[in-house]
């Protein structure tokens, strides 16, 4: 009998050789799969092969990758490789650069695919059955929110499927039902805090949460130091990540010894193969090195994919397969770092808004939420930045002090030297979705 989802398997701690013996027959079956749907045949085609051409790992390197704009010319149903009638449910890509693209479920994929994958992430964080669990993801046709009801659902945790939003409810239950999981943004979270201390509420003591499984937005190690100074003592902010197109947030898992670290398992390599590639030869990056995850879907009926761009930029760990927990097989990434077509270049310097951000978050008395970058040059070369932040009303330090404080941590972090401007508290603009960061300014002539 196999061990309920649960208890360790033993594929959680599988030899590298053994996983990619997996790998191997798998992609062949997909191979197999491919060829019989003629949207694969037509993309498989263009690029000078035949799906029956994957063979195994070192074949998958001569097949080609795949966009969102391959899929957005499938329109309405890309690349589904069931029958309409076979597909249980489907999920969609959020949408904000045109219409959402809808990836099907078969039964298996939804019921059995990401439970597991779902249930060794839990695994790895250490989450039980019978946790009161707050699932604060989105549903609809966003995956998070329906992904975890299923998996937690087979796990048997105690599921109080809430969704975002409801701040005044939620103060009175974190109290009340004492929850000890919660699924949601990591930004969600720092509000609830925020909004409970200011209703009399103290977090540290009335809350019972001791792990939170952070995906949607990438947490900074400061960030997340930050909400776990104000949580029950032992309480953990693990990130997670994955998408629609890999058929849930099933790709990787921060473990209790590379939450330190920063850094992430590719948690379901045997279901889902990862590789980081450079984004612009497409050749593997070496360990330590910057590149994009690019991803196979292994066991997936409906809609699998064969090497998507995620244009999710990681950082392979220096040593992938080293990790004290002993998941040799499950290799390290950072958290994310950013977006390759977010990738500034100043004087021929890497740039990424994210490694701002995690300076401006470790400097006493700036506004954690407002800051802007300013990028001048013809687009080509990129030859100044300049780093807008505001200084909070109560804030220690002067605005030279903390002018000249973010200027030397750019420094030490990029090697390059910057403009910075403090802004009094509240001047610099606010978002309420997505951030524009990076503004580029008029060239000049
Ligand atoms: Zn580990």
């Amino acid at each position: 009998m196999s061990p309920a989802l649960h208890e360790t398997q033993p594929e959680d701690f599988q030899p590298l050789e053994k996983l990619r013996a997996v790998q191997d027959r798998k992609l062949e079956a997909l191979g197999r799969r491919l060829a019989a749907s003629p949207d694969w045949q037509a993309h498989l085609s263009r690029a000078g092969v035949e799906a029956r051409d994957l063979r195994d790992r070192a074949s998958l390197a001569a097949m080609p990758t795949l966009e969102k704009a391959d899929l957005r010319a499938r329109y309405p149903f890309p690349m589904l490789t069931v029958p309409g009638e076979s597909v249980a449910r489907f999920c969609a890509t959020s949408g904000t650069t045109g219409l959402p693209v809808l990836f099907g479920f078969t039964r298996h994929d939804w019921e059995v695919t990401l439970v597991q994958q779902m249930a060794r992430i839990y695994r790895a964080v250490g989450v039980a059955p019978g946790d009161r669990v707050y699932q604060g993801y989105g549903y609809g046709l966003w995956i998070g929110g329906s992904a975890m009801d299923v998996a937690l659902n087979a796990y048997g945790a105690v599921n109080f499927p809430v969704g975002p939003g409801r701040a005044e409810l939620m103060l009175q239950w974190l109290v009340d039902h004492a929850y000890t999981v919660t699924t949601m943004s990591p930004l969600w979270l720092m509000t609830l805090i925020t909004q409970a201390r200011k209703a009399g509420f103290d977090p540290r003591t009335q809350w019972r949460l001791r792990i939170g499984l952070f995906g949607g937005q990438s947490v900074s190690a400061t960030f997340r130091e930050e909400i776990e100074a104000q949580m029950p003592p032992g309480f953990r902010a693990y990130n997670i990540y994955g998408a629609t197109e890999s058929g849930g947030p099933n790709l990787s898992v921060s473990c209790p010894h590379s939450h330190a670290h920063d850094q992430m398992h590719l948690i379901n390599e045997d279901s889902v193969l990862t590789e980081i590639l450079d984004p612009r030869t497409l050749e593997p990056v070496a360990p330590g090195e910057i590149g994009e995850v690019v991803f196979t879907t292994l066991d997936k009926q409906a809609s699998p994919l064969l090497r998507w761009r995620t244009h999710d930029l990681v950082r392979l760990a220096a040593r992938p397969y080293d990790c004290a927990c002993g998941r040799r097989a499950y290799p390290l990434i950072s958290r994310l770092v950013g977006r390759s077509d977010d990738m500034l270049k100043v004087r021929g310097v890497m740039v990424f808004p994210t490694q701002v951000e995690d300076v401006i978050a470790g400097v006493q008395g700036l506004a954690k939420e407002a800051w802007q970058i300013y990028i001048d040059g013809d687009g080509h070369s990129l030859d100044q930045m300049e780093i807008a932040v505001e200084r909070l009303a109560a804030a220690a330090a002067s605005a030279d002090d903390l002018v000249a404080e973010v200027h030397a941590r750019i420094k030490a972090r990029l090697g390059l030297n910057c403009t910075v401007t403090c802004h009094p508290d509240g001047t610099l603009p606010r978002y309420e979705a997505k951030a524009t960061r990076v503004i580029r300014r008029t060239p000049r002539s």
